[in-house]
């Protein structure tokens, strides 16, 4: 089958297509065709090296299609099921395989395509709006990259959960799809200072809570843009790792909580990850939960769609096809 392989780390163009056998499902795994595989800012950093990973390594944790094996042990799913997970070894490829415990049904509503972007993307906004700071009626936010993959569905589920929101961007067309998203305010902070313009959306007083994927650019303004005792969850490094700091400072900025969440540790179960799966396949049957497919491209364009992530050229969920 095709799959795409790196075997050194570096650049995008260490994803090279190579032919290999289709994996075997090991006890309790499912093995499934690839209908969509999600590509991820995390699949950059096993690339790059930036998280080391075991080489030749197939990348791609997040995927949705059709089980065509199961392996001993696996009595909820049969082949032909649709399935999901972001859990997956090797999405980027015709055929994958993941733990049978956090694969999920995929309802019949609920197309393939949306259900790949939900897996990783979706569930992560899930944690962290439901249970790292679960907001409340009133709560307001600070949402950096707020027409991203996570971003636009984060502030979509802080929306439903009365928060207010404010969200920062890079460009005027990603203020457009923030605002479609239901932010109330969007600050384009690659010309303007977000932590002002927070002020401005709180009268001075601060938001409740951060959430950060950006990282290193953005570590200052966001300390700077909470109110005391707010929480600061700084959960991605797009623009870089945030640098070692003293823990003096979250005293100076406001005896300020901080908190490094990752996903694996917010589906600790499988009850875990079907309840969140299930939260968000209900939502969008709903219609009230929109999933943004930015752009799709083959299994052999695959560096371009790292290219592409990786420029800020983006804007919500990035697909690779390996059946087109
Ligand atoms: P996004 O679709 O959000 O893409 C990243 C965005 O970050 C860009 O589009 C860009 O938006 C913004 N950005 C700001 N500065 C830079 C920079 N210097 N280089 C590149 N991008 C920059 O990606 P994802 O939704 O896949 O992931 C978002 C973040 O969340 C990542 O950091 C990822 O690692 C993290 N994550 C963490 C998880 C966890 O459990 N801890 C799980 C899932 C994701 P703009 O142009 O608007 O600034």
């Amino acid at each position: 089958m095709i799959s795409i392989r790196v075997h050194e780390t570096g650049g995008p163009d260490r994803l090279v297509v190579e032919e290999v056998p289709v994996p075997a499902p090991a006890h309790g795994e499912v093995r499934f065709a690839v209908e969509a595989a999600g590509v991820n800012f995390i699949d950059t950093y096993q690339r790059s090296g930036l998280y080391p990973v075991k080489l030749p390594h197939v990348p791609g944790s997040e995927a949705a299609g059709v089980v065509t094996a199961v392996g001993e042990g696996v009595t909820d799913f049969c082949a032909g099921d649709r399935v999901a997970s972001a859990r997956v070894s090797g999405a980027y490829a015709a055929e994958a395989v993941s733990p049978a415990a956090h694969t999920v049904h995929v309802p019949e509503a609920v197309s393939l395509q949306t259900a790949a972007a939900l897996m990783l993307q979706g569930m992560t906004a899930h944690y962290l709006a439901c249970d790292t700071f679960p907001l409340k009626p009133g709560d307001s936010a600070l949402i950096h990259a707020g027409a991203g993959g996570v971003g636009l569905l984060l502030i979509q589920i802080a929306k439903m959960r009365g928060a207010r929101v404010i969200a920062t961007v890079g460009t005027d067309e990603k203020a457009t799809l923030a605002r479609q998203a239901g932010a109330d305010a969007v600050c384009v902070y690659t010309r303007e200072d977000f932590a002002k313009a927070v002020s401005a959306f709180t009268t001075g007083r601060g938001v409740d809570v951060v959430y950060d994927s950006v990282g290193q650019s953005t570590f200052e303004g966001s300390l700077a843009s909470l109110r005391p005792r707010g929480m600061f969850v700084t959960f991605g490094n797009s623009s870089g790792p945030v640098p070692a700091f003293a823990p003096l400072i979250l005293s100076q900025k406001g005896s300020l909580y901080m908190t490094r969440p990752t996903l694996a540790h917010y589906t600790l179960t499988a009850g875990e990850t079907r309840s969140r799966a299930d939260d968000l396949f209900a939502w969008v049957m709903l219609a009230a939960l929109k999933v943004r497919i930015g752009a799709t491209y083959t299994l052999g364009k695959a560096a371009d769609a790292h290219r592409a992530l990786e420029g800020r050229a983006t804007a919500g969920k990035i697909l690779l096809l390996p059946k087109r």
